[in-house]
């Protein structure tokens, strides 16, 4: 088992210790501004329980805490107006998923209207292929 750093960049955030540009925050949930974005919207969404990473929150947080959590981040991309448009999440774990802070985040990256990743073209692919060809246009995911 991985033994939380409680000196870590995200735990001192949580305790006041340093800044944030905070964009949401409930009982259990914090999410803020990243200090180096790699997108035009980046914004970490992080527990307030001190979870390392994904595995860990998602084996040992109360089902509270998770359906906060999911909550928060769809939350937070309507917020920040990405939803229309779709937007990345990313939540790195350990070593060889290069996690640099070793308090678990998902990382909400938007706004690459211009990013060939978002193309048209793309985007018909990915609807082909979630879509059986002659599903009606009102069919929705559950
Ligand atoms: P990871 O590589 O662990 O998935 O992501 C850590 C993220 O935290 C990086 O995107 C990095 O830019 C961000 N970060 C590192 N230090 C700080 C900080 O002090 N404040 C904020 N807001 N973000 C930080």
């Amino acid at each position: 088992m991985t033994v939380y750093d409680e000196s870590n960049i995200f735990a001192k955030i949580l305790r006041g210790e340093i800044p944030c540009n905070k964009v949401y925050e409930d009982n259990h949930v914090l999410a803020f501004h990243d200090l180096y974005p790699k997108a035009p919207v980046h914004v970490l969404v992080i527990p307030k329980g001190a979870y390392v990473s994904l595995v860990d929150f998602s084996e040992q947080a109360s089902a509270e805490e998770l359906k906060a959590f999911w909550a928060a981040v769809a939350k937070v991309a309507h917020d920040l107006g990405l939803t229309e448009e779709g937007f990345r999440t990313i939540a790195n774990t350990g070593l060889n998923g290069g996690q640099e802070v070793p308090h678990f985040h998902v990382h909400l990256l938007g706004g690459k209207s211009g990013d060939k990743r978002c193309s048209s073209r793309r985007i018909q692919g990915v609807r082909a292929a979630i879509e059986p060809p002659n599903a009606p246009s009102t069919n929705r995911r559950h």
